[in-house]
This record gives C-alpha cells, sequence and structure tokens, in this order.
C-alpha cells in the first residue's frame, strides 16, 4: 500500500510538468506573433512617409521658390 502512494505522485507531478511547458511555449508563441504585428506596423508607416524637396527653398521675404545655395533672392533682392 505504501509503495501506491509515490507512484501517483510522480506521474501527477510529470502531468503538472508538461502543461507547464506548454504553457510557456504558448507564451512564447504570442510573444513573437505581437512582434511580428508590431514590426509589420512600422514598416507601413515607413513605407507611407513621403520625403521633401532637398534642392530647393522658398524666399522668407517674397515666398518664391528660390535654389538652395543662393545667397540672393532673384526675385526680390533679399539677402541671406
Ligand atoms: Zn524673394
Amino acid at each position: 500500500m505504501n509503495s501506491m502512494l509515490p507512484d501517483a505522485f510522480a506521474t501527477g507531478s510529470a502531468v503538472c510538468c508538461l502543461s507547464l511547458i506548454i504553457l510557456v511555449v504558448l507564451v512564447i508563441v504570442v510573444i513573437v506573433l505581437i512582434l511580428k504585428w508590431i514590426f509589420s506596423s512600422r514598416q507601413t508607416v515607413v513605407v507611407q512617409k513621403e520625403n521633401p524637396p532637398v534642392n530647393e527653398r522658398y524666399c522668407t521675404d517674397c515666398g518664391r521658390s528660390i535654389p538652395m545655395d543662393a545667397k540672393l533672392c532673384p526675385y526680390c533682392g533679399k539677402k541671406f
């Protein structure tokens, strides 16, 4: 009778250990899925972003488009 008790206890702890491993694997899978979702949404934001024109600017006095390296506005003569 005494030898039956430890066997039953060992089987119970093994089932408990297996369910714990399954729980940990499930948590890891959920974390990986969330990280994938975050990265995919970030990439969509980057693709939608537009680059502004880099070799053009606007005169602060008359508001016309002038070259980036111009030291003098060709339209109103304002110095920069
Ligand atoms: Zn100007």
